[in-house]
């Protein structure tokens, strides 16, 4: 093994030596080992079904940076009697269709289950304008700091998404305020591909425990392939993703654990502006809508309605004003 890839002999993989063959598009698309074991006798004759998993990466990621996940049909032309499943947590209905269409699949069977994460409370601020960004962020920094020196291995374990400007302001922010310890003693990370593969590998590592040294992580979009944290209480996001479905992913990295979690977003007019590239109308209403429940709204786009009955003041920001239960009524 060298720069984390594993070499393996291709002649043993075309005789039928795996039985079950994990890979990335990449692997087969664009390479000529790949290419071999596609069209090899062997897997022509004995591959017996293709899996996709994460389908929704297939638009997702195909159209912006790994152009050859929008080829995996590719792969199935070469193979068009292997029956093919795709899984995925998060696609509207629209992205089914368009799923089915591109891969040319012929008349699936669709099994679809709410993806309502009752446990999750949704909450929306919205933020100053741009212009007075650095002195919002630090007000809501500040607090975080507060938190950490304050509750220590207390606080609860939170994602803070951003982009990489506000990643690298947020951490030096907390340096001032909370002090420089070596980073593996650190209340704090920051996570995005610019950073240390030593120090990513050790913060997904950490997060993976129950009980995290990092309270806080800033992070990238980065953060989030591979990553099993079951100890994450609060998804916060200072710039919001574009669409409805990568929210949902996002935020879902909360509550793993079943127990209750809370999704925060901050927003300003220039996170709807209209001329920001691929915002979705969808999420542009999330954000600007008045009265409507977040959760119906995130599920509705899903073709979902909320699936338990959860107390108002449990569901989202909205809907804890209306709440009447014995603790709000007090
Ligand atoms: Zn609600
Ligand atoms: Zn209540």
């Amino acid at each position: 093994m060298d720069d984390g890839i594993l070499h393996i002999s291709i002649k043993d993989v075309t005789r039928g030596e795996y039985k079950l063959i994990y890979a990335h598009p990449e692997a087969f698309l664009s390479s000529k080992e790949g290419r071999k074991i596609l069209q090899s006798s062997f897997f022509r004759e004995h591959l017996c079904s293709i899996c996709i998993d994460e389908a929704h990466m297939i638009h997702e990621w195909g159209e912006e940076f790994r152009k050859d996940f929008s080829r995996i049909q590719e792969i199935l032309g070469i193979f068009p009697n292997v029956p093919v499943s795709l899984f995925t947590a998060t696609a509207s209905p629209s992205t089914r269709d368009k799923l089915v269409k591109d891969l040319a699949l012929r008349d699936p069977l669709q099994i679809t289950k709410n993806p309502d994460r009752p446990n999750i409370k949704y909450i929306r601020h919205e933020r100053l304008p741009s212009v007075r960004q650095d002195d919002d962020l630090d007000e809501i920094l500040g607090d975080i700091a507060d938190g950490l020196l304050e509750d220590k291995e207390k606080f609860p374990v939170t994602i803070i998404y951003s982009d990489l400007e506000t990643i690298r302001y947020g951490y030096r922010f907390l340096e001032a305020r909370i002090g420089e310890d070596c980073p593996e003693n650190r209340s704090y990370a920051q996570f995005h591909t610019h950073y240390t593969e030593r120090m990513k590998n050790w913060i997904i590592s950490d997060l993976g425990k129950q009980e995290p040294v990092t309270r806080v992580v800033l992070a990238t979009v980065a953060l989030g392939i591979g990553l099993h944290a079951p100890s994450v209480r609060r998804v916060i996001h200072f710039k919001s993703p574009t669409n409805i479905e990568k929210y949902i992913q996002e935020t879902g990295r909360a509550g793993r654990d079943g127990k209750p979690a809370t999704a925060i977003l901050y927003w300003n007019k220039t996170d709807v502006r209209s001329n920001r590239p691929g915002l979705q109308s969808a999420m542009k209403k999330f954000f600007t809508s008045k009265d409507i429940c977040l959760r119906a709204q995130l599920l509705s786009h899903l073709d979902f309605t909320p699936e338990l009955q959860i107390s108002k003041c449990n569901c989202c920001s909205v809907c804890e004003q209306y709440c009447e239960c014995s603790e709000c009524a007090k």
